[in-house]
């Protein structure tokens, strides 16, 4: 149980570094969402209307990650900062 755990955290882990976006829940990827009344539609608010939104826990997975691997990758690390600052 304790393995099966563990190996859930480490499968999760990985698949929100490589993917940390996913489709969003509420207009699966539509952008937009049915208004409650009437056929309208209206930009989907939660993923402020991108159809994609952040996996739980990729923001901190991915700062976990660099915290730790970033010392090996220092010359490489100039070119990361750019991108780190999109997770802040
Ligand atoms: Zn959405």
């Amino acid at each position: 149980m304790i393995l099966a755990a563990s190996l859930w955290v480490l499968g999760y882990g990985t698949l929100a570094l490589v993917k940390p976006n996913r489709s969003c829940p509420r207009c699966y990827g539509e952008k937009v969402v049915r208004k409650k009344r009437g056929k309208g539609m209206r930009p989907c608010a939660r993923c402020h209307a991108h159809g994609r939104c952040r996996r739980w826990g990729a923001v901190r997975i991915h700062r976990m990650f660099w915290a730790v691997a970033g010392d090996q990758f220092k010359g490489a690390r100039k070119a990361d900062r750019a991108d780190r600052e999109e997770w802040a």
